[in-house]
């Protein structure tokens, strides 16, 4: 019998190089998995090609480690059916691990299948050497070889199966994995080259005609490495290249989630807006239909945001609507919703169980919105006033609900603020009466239908009348004479105010004037200017104009502005100013103590007078804040060289006290009421003076 013998470099090498054809097969299959279309066969075949040629050649190198005392040679065309027959096993496995599930029956012949795949290779390959006599194999080692072929092949695609899916760590679990593989391919064929016996006085029968040499090796080698190496480096490169692309598609998907979020959301509080409002009502209204549940619609307006916009700037207003927004929705449940509309406007939708549960749910916003905010270093204060609509019942649809809720709203700050009103159908009325009146005020300048009315200004010690306020009034032919807290803000709105305010300011230096000749050198008339004036670009040219065209001297002319006005954009406020003040217009700051009063702006204003609000002057008897106010408003203007008015002087004790504090002069109805002209001078009874003590 010839004896055998290996040579250990090259056993190691094809253990080697059936690791690596195991591990090239494993990424191939994790390929395979999640590839789409015509590339599933193409790397099916691929595939194929790679790990049967792995195979084949670890067992072909195996063969060459293999040598007898007597010269071998291997029969090409067997050599070549066993290689085929490796591709095939090779591809039927990889077919296999691809189906969707792999069932243990399944398992089980696809193992037989592979095994016996696996066994025919290597023993055509070993028939290829067309040894004379034929080899005796031992039955025991030739049957443990096939026995370790078809459990190695259950267990190669148990495990490709189990890894064909991306998993943190694959590749590590699929290195190892490919180790165990490759150890029992190796064990299959050296079992069975273990069985194999060569009686003495064999010869190699394809010695002569088929392929022999120590070259083989390398060509293997080289061939079977280049060959894996390829197919490893195009799975390593698809994979990166699918992974791009996944990592594109999923940031596509966060851009678009990104732009849904701001075209549904309000970029300052991250609030639903406007169009996600919408839908939410809908689905509010769809499923108020379908299941029979009740919702409100709770329109919030905050009272008093503006004056602190205005005194401290967007910033500080921003942080302060994030922060009322914050707590409106911190009491809210998940299936509510609470959307920012506007500037300070919000809107709060709300699954009721019963429609009286609307009210304690808006007594609450009410009051979470009034406790003081610290915004920014300052103490804030704000109210909201909220008008609420219930469905079913206050609306057919979502935009009659939200125009009933606003109107709702409305009544509830015409209610004095701070407060709720449910909606009723009267309030729809008040709106269409507010219509009618915007459209009569715009013919009520050309129909003259304006007029003004004086109320006098008395100098606090000496208790001489020296001048007058005008103010605006609209006889309109059904109403009546209407105030101006009934159409200010509406000409505000529109803009009128503009034309209404210069004929204002026309009729009153016009009225100066004929006061002034009638001896009155010492008077002044006080004109009201709103803020939409204030902004408007011909304001320093038309106050001009009224002067000249009336001949009256500047220095006869105050003009009065809120404390919020002047304040609003304060920088380009003090231009204006100026320029007014440069003229020779007095300049007086009224409402003073309502606004937001900052000392260091004050300082800068070309600011002639002070008038404090007639709301501190209504309770100052009662209230003894309110006198400490006046009390400092007077010692704060005395310091900054002010005239200090008081308006709104109703009562003796009233008019004493202002007196003793430092007022300069007085104005109120118990000195006088506005009146028209032709009654202003009956009215300017004399005053007693005050007696000297
Ligand atoms: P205001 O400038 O604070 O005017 C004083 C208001 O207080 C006037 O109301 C006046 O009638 C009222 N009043 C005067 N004395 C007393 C008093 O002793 N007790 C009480 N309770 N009230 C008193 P009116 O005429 O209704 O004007 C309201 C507001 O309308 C004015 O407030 C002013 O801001 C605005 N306004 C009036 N005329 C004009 C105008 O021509 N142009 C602009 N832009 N606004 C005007
Ligand atoms: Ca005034
Ligand atoms: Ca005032």
């Amino acid at each position: 019998m010839l004896i055998g013998s290996y040579s250990p470099a090259l056993v190691l090498i094809s253990l080697c190089v059936a690791i690596l054809a195991s591990y090239t097969a494993l990424d191939l299959t994790g390929r395979i998995a999640t590839a789409k279309g015509r590339a599933v066969y193409l790397w099916m075949c691929g595939g194929a090609l790679a790990m049967g040629s792995g195979v084949w050649s670890m067992h072909f190198i195996g063969m060459l480690a293999f040598s007898l005392p007597i010269d071998l040679g291997y029969d090409l065309t067997l050599t070549l059916v066993s290689l085929l027959i490796a591709v095939l096993s090779s591809g039927f496995a990889l077919w296999l691990i691809n189906q969707p599930s792999l069932p243990l029956l399944q398992l089980a012949c696809g193992a037989l299948i592979m095994g016996t795949g696996i066994s025919s290779m290597h023993y055509m390959g070993m028939a290829a050497m067309r040894m004379q006599p034929g080899i005796d194999y031992d039955p025991q080692l030739f049957s443990a070889s096939l026995a370790i072929a078809v459990c190695a092949s259950a267990a190669a695609l148990w495990i490709a199966f189990r890894l064909r899916r991306q998993t943190p760590y694959v590749r590590q679990i699929r290195g190892a994995a490919a180790v165990l593989m490759g150890i029992a391919i190796v064990g299959m064929h050296y079992t069975g080259m273990a069985a194999a016996s060569f009686p003495g006085g064999s010869y190699c029968g394809a010695l002569g005609t088929g392929l022999k040499g120590d070259g083989l090796v390398y060509l293997v080698l080289i061939t079977t490495l280049a060959v894996l190496a390829v197919a490893l480096l195009t799975s390593v490169l698809d994979a990166r290249l699918v992974a791009r692309t996944t990592e594109l598609a999923r940031s596509l998907t966060l851009a678009n989630q990104e732009l849904t979020q701001l075209t549904q959301h309000d970029i300052l509080t991250g609030l639903p807006n406007r169009t996600l409002l919408a839908d939410r009502i809908e689905q509010a209204i769809g499923k108020a239909g379908e299941q029979g549940t009740c919702f409100a619609l709770m329109f919030i307006d905050l009272d008093g945001f503006k004056p602190v916009n205005d005194a401290f700037g967007h910033h500080v207003g921003d942080q302060l609507l994030k922060a009322v927004a914050e707590r409106l929705r911190g009491h809210l449940h998940s299936q509510d919703t609470l959307a920012r509309i506007g500037g300070d406007e919000f809107v709060l939708l709300v699954e009721l169980q019963e429609p009286g549960d609307a009210m304690g749910v808006a007594i609450k916003q009410v009051n979470l919105v009034s406790r003081p905010y610290r915004v920014a270093e300052h103490d804030l204060q704000l109210t909201a006033s909220i008008g609420i609509v219930l469905y079913p019942g206050n609306g057919m649809d979502q935009h009659e609900l939200l125009r009933n809720a606003d109107a709702a709203m409305y009544h509830a700050k015409n209610a004095g603020k701070n407060g709720y009103s449910f909606f009723d159908v009267s309030m729809n009325s008040d709106a269409r009466q507010q219509l009618q009146l915007l459209q009569d005020l715009r013919v009520a300048l050309q129909q003259g239908q304006f007029r003004l009315h004086y109320q006098p200004k008395f100098d606090a010690v000496r208790r001489v009348p020296i001048g007058a306020e005008a103010l605006l009034r609209w006889e309109h032919p059904q109403h009546g004479l209407l105030y101006p807290d009934r159409f200010i803000s509406l000409a505000e709105k529109t803009g009128l105010i503009i034309p209404i305010g210069e004929w204002v300011l026309g009729e009153a230096c016009r009225q100066m004037r004929q006061w002034l000749e009638q001896g009155h050198e010492d008077w002044r008339i006080a004109v009201n200017l709103s803020a939409i004036q204030f902004c408007y670009a011909g304001l320093v040219d038309g106050v001009a104009q009224a002067l000249q065209r009336n001949q009256l001297p500047a220095n006869h002319l105050t003009l009065e502005i809120t404390e919020t006005t002047a304040m609003r954009d304060a920088d380009a406020s003090l231009l204006v100013l100026q320029r007014l003040s440069d003229m020779g217009v007095d300049i007086s700051i009224d409402d003073f103590g309502t606004g937001y009063s900052s000392l260091m702006y004050l300082k800068r204003l070309p600011a002639n007078e002070l008038k404090i609000d007639r709301g501190f002057v209504r309770d100052l008897e009662h209230d003894s804040d309110d006198a400490a106010i006046v009390s400092a408003i007077v010692a704060l203007g005395q310091a900054l060289g002010l005239r200090i008015v008081a308006e709104g002087v109703e009562t003796d004790s009233q008019q004493d006290f202002l007196t003793r504090l430092g007022c300069d002069s007085l104005q109120g109805y118990l000195m006088g009421r506005p009146v028209p002209a032709e009654h202003f001078m009956a009215g300017l009874a004399p005053r007693e003076a005050p007696r000297v003590s």
